[in-house]
């Protein structure tokens, strides 16, 4: 049965030179093919970390001036966008089925009262030493972090999506048959004031933007696609366990217990039960990206439902 399906593709599908992404989102292309050959609606989203940060570091030499984040943002869209749709469409075309591919580029409230913002967390862009990074914070008002013991840099909150700005455009032309690829890194992050949208420095989880999205398309899956087939309880350890089919009930029993590593899993299953929990029939998998059509066939992969 065709299904509309939101799909968040993890760093694994991307890759981190313009090369390498070039030649990954061929491998991309196949399984994502795949589900719109069997008949499938694809709405597509990314993350944008590495692809980001580079843009962010090319921008930190001091040769040109230096460019704001949410611009950062805008360019790895449009950069990993080029590569996909691209990719996709030339996949689609050697099964003979023409599908205009587009990229939007995506804008995504935020709440600027939103608790993130007292606490940033996401690092960007260069490391420098403790005396370059007092002199950054005071002459630009940037909060720099320690790193790991690898020297500071700036960091930015992680603030949760509220809204798709363009979700009108997506719809318009999901109901025309395209493939959308849209908030790419969880959106560029923008805050209301008046008719005005102020772009932020701040990351958007893409997982948590790939959850609006999936409600805002109304999809019947949101499938998040990473470098693991299964979610795991006690992951790496011993009792390792992976999860088949779980409830919201459940995965929030598991959520409490600390079984997910927040930052990388945690998301995605916060991102899951949320779609799942928002309307009847809504699932969501987690899966590799190799077992993205097993999956949605129930064969593999974890399936988040009520
Ligand atoms: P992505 O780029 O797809 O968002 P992340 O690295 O952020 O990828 O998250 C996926 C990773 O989360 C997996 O590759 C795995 O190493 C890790 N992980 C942490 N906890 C778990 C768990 N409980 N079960 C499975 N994988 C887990
Ligand atoms: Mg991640």
């Amino acid at each position: 049965m065709k299904k509309r399906i939101v799909v968040a593709l993890g760093g694994n599908a991307l890759g981190n030179t313009a090369q390498e992404q070039r030649q990954l989102v061929r491998q991309t292309a196949v399984p994502l093919a795949d589900l719109i050959a069997e008949g499938h609606e694809l709405v597509l989203a990314h993350g944008n970390g590495p692809q980001v940060g580079m843009i962010n570091l090319a921008f930190d030499s001091g040769v040109v001036p230096a460019m704001p984040f949410p611009e950062c943002g805008a360019m790895s869209q449009g950069y990993i966008g080029y590569h996909l749709q691209n990719a996709l469409r030339e996949e689609l075309l050697s099964r003979g089925l023409d599908r205009p591919v587009a990229t939007v580029v995506t804008q995504v409230v935020v709440d600027k009262n939103d608790p993130a913002f007292q606490n940033p967390t996401k690092p960007i862009g260069s490391f420098y030493s403790k005396e370059e990074a007092e002199q950054i914070a005071e002459k630009t008002g940037f909060i720099m972090k320690e790193d790991a013991g690898r020297g500071y840099r700036r960091v930015v909150a992680s603030p949760k999506p509220v809204a798709v700005v363009e979700d009108r455009t997506v719809n318009a032309l999901i109901r025309d048959g395209q493939v959308v690829i849209t908030v790419g890194g969880g959106g560029i992050p923008v805050v209301r004031e008046g008719d005005h949208l102020e772009g932020v420095a701040a990351v958007i989880d893409k997982d948590f933007a790939s959850e609006v999205l999936a409600e805002i398309v109304n999809a019947d899956y949101l499938i998040i696609l990473t470098a693991v087939e299964k979610v795991a309880l006690n992951y790496g350890k011993p009792q390792e366990k992976w999860l088949d089919r779980v409830t919201v009930a459940e995965m929030e029993q598991y959520v409490e217990e600390g079984h997910f590593a927040p930052g990388s899993m945690l998301p995605k299953v916060e991102a899951s039960v949320a779609f799942a929990k928002s309307g009847k029939g809504r699932t969501a998998l987690i899966t590799s990206l190799d077992c993205a059509r097993d999956g949605i066939a129930g064969k593999t992969g974890t399936h988040i439902s009520l």
